[in-house]
This record gives structure tokens, C-alpha cells and sequence, in this order.
């Protein structure tokens, strides 16, 4: 803290920035915004006791979480960061999904390389390695499908 200028709490407070502000070291008076956020949807006496609460080395992370749960709650005054989340969740179905269909196709690809290649060479041997081949790929590929998206595998699988 530099001498003499009060945190970016203690001045939207309007009190004296003590020497062991709870506030001071994460609330910087370069930045007033960030603690007037936190303060207008948590309110600082419930921040303040909420940073007493938890050990030292754990209240930056918990200021940051507050800062970006302050932000989400203004822009987003109904659902706040549980709109985020669950945007997020579903960008994350969304993209599960598509990576299944692309195994999915890769898989196709794979059987329809290693049927050709079974067609054009007849020795047993090769047969086998095909066969073991295939068997090492199946279910990692059943167990992703069974996992996340179902449908979508065995639709391009009748292709
Ligand atoms: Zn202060």
C-alpha cells in the first residue's frame, strides 16, 4: 500500500485504510471499480467477514471468485454465473458430441480401409492382425459412445 493513499475499499467506505486492512492487499486504489462491484452485490461487511474466515493464503483466490461472480451477477441479474455455467456445460455437451460423430467416422473410415485391404490380401496371417486390430479399437470407441452421445455413432454406422 503506499503511504498515506487508503484501498479502493476504505475509500468508497469513506473510513481511514488501516495499516492491517483486510481489504489493502486486494483491493488496490488503482482499481475502484473491482471493489465496488463486490461491494454493490455482496456488501463489504459480509466480504470483510468472509475474507476473515479463510486462511490468508486462500483469500486472493476467494477475491478473485467473488470479483468474477460480481461481474456475472450485473451483467446477468437473474442467473448470474450460473448462466456462464451452464452456457459452458453446454458447449461442452455440444463439443462431446461432435467429437463422438468424428470417432465415429474415423472408426468408419478405419473398417472400411481394413475390409478393403482383408479383401486384397488372403493370407491368414494378416487376417489376424486385422482381427486383433479392430478388437483393441472397439471398445474404447463403445465405451465414449455409452459415456456421452449415443445416437450419433450407430446413425452413420448404417451409412
Ligand atoms: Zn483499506
Amino acid at each position: 500500500m503506499a503511504a498515506g493513499s487508503p484501498c479502493a475499499s476504505c475509500k468508497l467506505l469513506r473510513r481511514r485504510c488501516a495499516k492491517n486492512c483486510i481489504f489493502a492487499p486486494y483491493f488496490p486504489s488503482d482499481d475502484p471499480h473491482k471493489f465496488a462491484m463486490v461491494h454493490k452485490v455482496f456488501g463489504a461487511s459480509n466480504v470483510s467477514k468472509m475474507l476473515q474466515e479463510l486462511p490468508v493464503h486462500q483469500r486472493a483466490d476467494a477475491v478473485s471468485s467473488l470479483v468474477y461472480e460480481a461481474n456475472a451477477r450485473m451483467r446477468d441479474p437473474v442467473y448470474g454465473c450460473v448462466g456462464v455455467i451452464s452456457f459452458l456445460q453446454n458447449q461442452v455437451s455440444h463439443l462431446q458430441m461432435q467429437l463422438a460423430m468424428a470417432q465415429a467416422e474415423v472408426l468408419c473410415i478405419q473398417m472400411q480401409q481394413e475390409s478393403s485391404m482383408a479383401n486384397q490380401q488372403m493370407h491368414t496371417d494378416d487376417k489376424s492382425f486385422l482381427l486383433h486390430n479392430s478388437i483393441n479399437t472397439m471398445p474404447q470407441f463403445m465405451n465414449f459412445a455409452s459415456g456421452s452421445v449415443v445416437q450419433g455413432p450407430f446413425k452413420i454406422e448404417s451409412l
